[in-house]
């Protein structure tokens, strides 16, 4: 399967391919930008045109821009946030490659087209051992190999493991000399300023509406966004074609949220009705998507209560905060989802 092409940052791939033609591209990058913007696509242009040999750089037509535009090439890793993968720091190598491979399979298959990963998605410490082993080694097929590390502030949690984190600063610091380092981030706030100190920052733009009109009008773009007028999908995705992949599935997560919300402060009832409408299936996305709507309501709850000087009330809905991190640990776990909505209920009502 072709991947979806790249739809605007004209002006940023001509300052990209210019640099890299007077060999003054950086070795390790950050694309940040809004998400959904493409800075995960325009990471793979980037590689793309790393690794082809043709003088008119990407050709489109070579081996090598054949294999990236499938997701094939060898000398191109892309790793991005996914649910964690039990026993993953036990997993050999080889294995955690395997699961990996089969992670990009998943998303060429979807012509490289995805949801934002949900809240319990993350870049693990057994990633960082696979990323780290992948740049020590010599390029497969091409004479370069490009690392790219999609949504790159989900490495945050392993500050925890300081081997690890080691581990991806010095590569960052100091990558092969064949090897370049592509990390993307919607919250470069929330990268480590360890890591945001070692790569040199590109801001990736909106798209102007006449670039967004183009990419909504891509057949594959099309598939994936909701059925809805342009007019309004323009306005719902600001300049971020990739925002409105899953839009459906946010807005019912945070219809679900406001539902659960009524429902802990209607009775003991309800609260037990709305925790088994929760379904105890495997749809673990949906249900920590839900969780984040939750705090998302919660924290307006609380600006909303301390912007008309209700003090007791802002107090009492960020009391909420802890109970609903709870929820999203146990969801981590293997928790069902029914049982953990039923506590959270309770624990909601029970706030003094
Ligand atoms: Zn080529």
């Amino acid at each position: 399967m072709t991947i979806v092409s790249l739809h605007g940052h004209e002006a940023l791939r001509e300052r990209l391919a210019a640099q890299m033609d007077r060999a003054a591209l950086p070795a390790s990058l950050l694309f940040h930008g809004p998400a959904g913007v493409g800075k995960q696509r325009l990471a793979l242009w980037l590689a793309q045109r790393l690794v082809c040999e043709s003088p008119d750089r990407p050709c489109n037509v070579c081996q090598h821009c054949r294999y990236a535009g499938t997701l094939q090439h060898r000398d191109i890793h892309w790793m991005f946030p996914h649910p964690s993968v039990p026993n993953g720091n036990e997993k050999d190598l080889e294995t955690l490659g395997e699961i990996q491979d089969a992670r990009v399979q998943e998303r060429a298959e979807a012509n490289g087209l995805y949801a934002r990963p949900d809240g319990s998605a993350g870049i693990f410490r057994y990633d960082t051992r696979l990323l780290v082993h992948v740049a020590s080694r010599s390029p497969a097929l091409a004479r370069r190999k490009v690392l790219i590390i999609g949504d790159a502030e989900r490495m945050v949690s392993q500050a925890a493991s300081q081997e690890a984190a080691n581990a991806i600063l010095k590569l960052l610091e100091e990558p092969p000399a064949d090897t370049t380092l592509l990390l993307t981030s919607s919250e470069p706030g929330a990268l480590l300023p360890t890591i945001r100190s070692r790569v040199v920052s590109v801001r990736v733009a909106p798209l102007p509406e006449a670039t967004m009109r183009a990419a909504l009008a891509d057949p594959m773009i099309a598939a994936v966004v909701p059925n809805a007028p342009v007019n309004e999908l323009l306005r719902l995705a600001g300049g971020a074609p990739g925002a409105l992949i899953g839009a459906d599935d946010r807005a019912a997560a945070i219809t679900r949220a406001k539902q659960l919300l009524a429902a802990a402060d209607a009775g003991p009832e309800q609260r037990l009705r709305a925790a088994f409408a929760a379904g105890s299936s495997k749809a673990r996305g949906a249900f920590t998507d839900v969780l984040d709507a939750l705090t998302v309501l919660v924290h307006d709850r609380i600006r909303t209560a301390a912007a008309r000087g209700d003090e007791p009330a802002a107090r009492r809905a960020a009391r909420v905060v802890p109970a609903i991190e709870e929820a999203k640990r146990a969801a981590e776990g293997n928790a069902n989802p029914q049982l953990v909505t039923a506590q959270l209920l309770e624990t909601i009502a029970g706030v003094p």
